[in-house]
């Protein structure tokens, strides 16, 4: 049996008519950048985000960007986010000539550990930004005081997780200040190509990426800042309207997937029943975290919506290996921890402090758990990873 690690064809198909149809006739309009299909997308996604607005973007990666200069992170600013996450998010603080100051993650989650932030803020802290890693909102409480305390805002990085809620029942992009999303083809929600969104509650905030995105433009030929190209096209946004109709659908799941996984890791004695983060006889294949509970309300729980599912293995490098010879497809995020690039060198960031994501890295894997996999290719894959370790 070969298993891919992912495949877009069978959303495709399922919704291959409506995409086609639309398609076509925005090439009859010839109007392909900012039109009525981006101010519609715009209403449905702050819509589903529960949100006052949305602001639609050219990536991920320019929501960041876009979001971080509307707050006017400058030279010398220090912007706190996580040692572990896609290179993106700290990318841009560098971009601006700001400090990224990384912070080691909950082995459990793999989220930033909120407990480590408040001994790293200083008069130079102009911003913290959690990332909901694989679809798993960060813990905010912590965050959420901080914040207060030192009048510091929050900038969620929710390019994976779309549709993911914190215990308070609210969903990602609507727990800080401002939410960065990304819609590149593999995510939860992916467009036809590169593109991406701002959400927020702010009026200000609102107006001001509105021209960010223009080059500070408003009206026309008239620049109240410098801002950038960071405008999507007509044909992401009405791809991505349609295929926004499906994501619960497509969320829910992957978290169907994920409790299979569940349930053949432990029928398979390869995985403890209580998600235990240690290794052991019992417990060779570590599982990820799925939910936090509401304090005090153990019935009102976060959902992940499992953009990646990654276990932990001891001999992650062995298991991929032989997993690919029996043709089924994984992937690894993320190799290397962002004080270990090259290009953070400068900041020698010391490796003692930061012993979880360290380690996660080299311990980490990432199993396929797209929509359409199907039970019996699940209860394959971990026949497999059972037949490795025997
Ligand atoms: C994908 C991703 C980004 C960047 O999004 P692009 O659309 O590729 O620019 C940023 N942060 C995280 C956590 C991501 O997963």
């Amino acid at each position: 049996m070969e298993i891919p690690f992912f495949d877009l064809h069978y959303q495709f198909e399922q919704i291959k008519n409506e995409i086609y149809s639309v398609v076509s006739e925005i090439f009859e309009t010839q109007r392909f950048i900012l039109g009525k299909y981006v101010t519609r997308f715009e209403q449905d996604f702050a819509a589903y985000c529960g949100t006052k607005y949305a602001v639609a973007v050219s990536s991920g990666t320019d929501a960041l960007l876009a979001a971080l200069m509307a707050i006017d992170i400058k030279p010398g600013d220090e912007v706190i986010l996580p040692d572990f996450t896609f290179f993106a998010t700290a990318g841009v603080v560098q971009r601006l000539q700001a400090k990224p100051v990384f912070v080691d993650i909950d082995p459990l989650t793999y989220n930033i550990n909120t407990n480590l932030i408040e001994n790293l803020i200083n008069e130079k802290t102009r911003a913290i930004i959690p990332v909901h890693i694989f679809g798993q909102c960060v813990n905010m409480e912590q965050l959420f005081e901080l914040s207060e305390k030192y009048n510091i805002p929050v900038i969620e990085d929710a390019c994976q997780a779309i549709g993911a809620s914190y215990s308070d029942g609210r969903l990602a992009g609507n727990l800080g200040l401002m939410g960065c999303f990304s819609f590149y083809p593999t995510k939860n929600l992916g467009g036809a190509g590169d593109s991406g969104a701002i959400t927020t509650n702010d009026d200000e905030l609102y107006l001001k990426l509105k021209q960010m995105r223009n080059h500070g433009m408003e009206p026309r030929y008239y620049h109240h800042f410098v801002g950038g190209n960071f405008r999507m096209d007509e044909i992401q946004a009405a791809v991505l309207s349609i295929k926004l109709k499906y994501v619960n659908e497509w969320n829910n799941l992957r978290r169907i997937n994920q409790k299979l996984y569940h349930k053949y890791f432990i029928d398979n004695g390869l995985s403890d029943l209580n998600y235990n983060s240690s290794f052991s006889e019992n417990n060779k294949v570590i599982q990820p975290y799925t939910e936090y509970f509401q304090i005090g309300n153990p019935s009102v729980h976060s959902y992940h919506t499992f953009h990646q599912y990654c276990v932990r293995s001891e001999k992650r490098n062995e298991l991929r290996a032989f997993l690919s010879e029996n043709k089924i497809g994984t992937d690894v995020y993320y190799p290397v921890p962002l004080h270990q690039q090259r290009c953070f060198e400068h900041f020698n960031y010391a490796d003692a402090d930061f012993p979880a994501t360290n380690r996660i890295c080299c311990e980490i894997l990432a199993l396929p758990i797209f929509p359409e996999i199907s039970e019996l290719q699940i209860r394959h894959i971990v026949e497999k990873i059972t037949a490795f370790y025997n």
